[in-house]
């Protein structure tokens, strides 16, 4: 699609699906595929089994290339299978090649695994010397980066039995988790005429976004009435898992309680502790907001359930405008990145028409380093949905350039810069959309949406983190994490936030109990407000710096995951060792609060 093909889409993107033929040519290929690449994995583990230490670096890029190779085999039938499965989750076919690719994939890993174990049971200086050489520069970094899990590994057959024992250990307390939240189901009248009908929390929760009070009070007033009785068993759920991960730092080494997740993201306990030190200091920018926003809304002061509480309201966008829209907002930042935003369009690789059996949300899928990217949304002619196509599109403009730059195994970041190619491509299009779009409604919509899209991850997922180290301080000092106790930490963790421009009822003391992270993967959410704030600097420095900020900007995708965060940004003008590095980022949050300030009220 150009900016000159005027041919209009029916509603709700209609018509618009990907094709996936060029990837495979179908089920049976794909399985036929997949027996090709497990059968060249079983050649990989007879050539190079025993014989890792004793690797070259010439020997080593033969090994690394094959690896490679296989990967992308792997990869791309395994992409195949999902992709036609998220389009149509109840056709059989699509299920069993799926059954089918996830079985192979396990298998796979499991041939496989042999490499990484013997990568990592080397000593430092041989490793050190076969990764510096030459040959394996592209992949000096994967190599370097998976031996940093070394020191907190324990032997095989220890780590065997973890593995063993985990359904019956912590899977077995997040499954008792998720079935009481995702099972919960209480009757509430939505006022919409239907009377009282069942609702689960998703429900309860999506009320939050309606422009009626009345209904967003009562939503949430229900909702933590129906959690109340269930408090004591999740608490004790997040208890056990809470003592079972100290008791497993202790066994492997971990200091404290996020060095795990921080040697994940590969960034340091000083750089995050910092980050969040400056979310805390700015959190009287949110709270000047809400202000705002109780005037806009005619409100004396705003309580939690107007938090979210929509201005404006955004016009209909349909689908072809929404792809000319991406074009001139990515065309404006650069021409590069435009090509690569219409080649999804001209190579059918979107599917954008909601239809039933086809799955919810969106998402960009990498696919193989030696394809294309896909990406999925279902497109109802919100404008919000112009702005999860930017999303989806700004991790295709990822991966499009990491695929072509970088090796299988270092096209990929780690989840601390994911999500920044999708956020910087939000931003253009936001600021785009707010320097031509003349509809009011629609303007007062946008600039309280980016807004709060920025809250929402900086300083909520701030507000969770703090949670979460004072629950593992407080297990630590060897008491039990009761359902009183979380809504001590909750709350205070909150009030510090929310100050006195939000009225926080009594009942959110219960807000801890059903965010499934604390539960899932500790310390997940800092990542998001580490890329949106990393986002928001990089986005100030375009604005200062404009056109030739954008030929750096392309080589960081180029980049892919082949160094740290911290060295991938530096060229970028983000020293993350600088104190001040954040600033530049919530000065720009200030400037999108004064926009939306100017509002007028109604
Ligand atoms: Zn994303």
């Amino acid at each position: 699609m150009t900016t000159t093909d005027t041919t209009p889409h029916d509603p709700r993107a209609a018509g618009v699906h990907w094709d996936l033929a060029p990837l495979v040519a179908d089920a049976a290929a794909a399985r036929a595929r997949l027996a090709e690449a497990l059968d060249r994995a079983r050649g990989f583990a007879d050539a190079y089994r025993g014989r890792v230490a004793e690797l070259d670096g010439p020997g080593m890029a033969a090994a690394l290339a094959e690896m490679a190779a296989i990967d992308n085999a792997l990869s791309r039938v395994g992409s195949y299978a999902h992709l036609r499965e998220s389009v149509d989750v109840t056709d059989e076919e699509n299920r069993d090649l799926t059954t089918a690719m996830d079985q192979g994939m396990v298998e796979a890993g499991n041939i496989l695994r042999f490499f990484e174990l013997e990568w990592l049971a080397m000593n430092d200086g041989d490793a050190r010397a076969v990764a510096d050489a030459p040959e394996v520069a592209a992949d000096r970094h994967h190599l370097l980066s998976q031996r940093r899990f070394a020191p907190f590994t324990l032997s095989e057959p220890e780590e065997r039995m973890l593995s063993e024992r985990r359904p019956a250990a912590a899977a077995a307390w997040q499954t008792l988790f998720s079935q009481v939240v995702s099972t919960l189901e209480v009757p509430f009248d939505a006022g919409d005429g239907k009377g009282e009908r069942p609702h689960t929390v998703d429900l309860l929760l999506a009320y939050v976004r309606d422009p009626d009070r009345d209904l967003r009070r009562r939503a949430l007033e229900t909702l933590y009435g129906a959690l109340r009785p269930h408090t004591p068993t999740l608490a004790h759920c997040y208890d056990t898992l809470v003592g079972d991960r100290l008791s497993m730092d202790r066994v492997r080494g971990h200091e404290d309680p996020m060095d795990a997740t921080h040697l994940n993201n590969e960034l340091e306990r000083h750089v995050v502790e910092n980050m969040m030190g400056a979310v805390e200091a700015h959190y009287p920018l949110a709270q000047r907001w809400f202000r705002a926003k109780a005037g806009l809304l005619g409100l004396d002061r705003l309580a939690l359930w107007d938090q979210y509480a929509p201005l404006g309201d955004a016009r209909a966008v349909r689908y072809d405008e929404a792809t000319r829209i991406i074009d001139t907002s990515f065309g404006r930042f650069s021409p590069g990145i435009a090509d690569i935003a219409r080649g999804f369009f001209e190579d059918r690789r979107v599917d954008a028409e909601p239809r039933t059996g086809k799955r919810g949300g969106a998402f960009c899928s990498s696919v193989a380093q030696d394809a294309r990217p896909y990406v999925l949304m279902n497109y109802t002619d919100q404008m919000n949905d112009v702005m999860t196509l930017a999303h989806e599109l700004g991790h295709g403009m990822h991966f499009t350039l990491s695929n072509r730059h970088q090796t299988a195994l270092s096209a990929h970041t780690g989840l601390a810069l994911a999500e920044v190619p999708s956020t910087f491509a939000e931003l253009l299009t936001f600021d785009h959309l707010l320097e031509t779009e003349t509809d009011p409604g629609t303007r007062r919509a946008l600039l309280c949406e980016r807004v709060e899209g920025a809250f929402a991850t900086v300083f909520r997922q701030t507000v969770l983190a703090r949670y979460e180290q004072r629950a593992y301080a407080t297990r630590r000092d060897g008491q039990t994490l009761t359902a009183d106790r979380l809504s001590d930490v909750w709350f205070a963790a909150n009030e510090a936030y929310y100050g006195d421009a939000l009225h926080l009822p009594d009942d959110y003391r219960l807000g801890w109990s059903y965010i499934p992270h604390f539960i899932s993967t500790r310390f997940y959410t800092y990542a998001y407000v580490f890329a949106h704030l990393v986002t928001l600097a990089l986005y100030a420095r375009y604005r200062a710096e404009g056109a030739p900020f954008g030929a750096r900007y392309m080589r960081f995708l180029a980049a892919g995951g082949s160094d740290t965060p911290a060295n991938l940004l530096r060229p970028l003008g983000v020293d993350l060792d600088d104190p001040a590095v954040w600033d530049a980022g919530f000065a720009e949050m200030e400037r999108m609060i004064a926009d939306a300030e100017k509002q007028p009220a109604g």
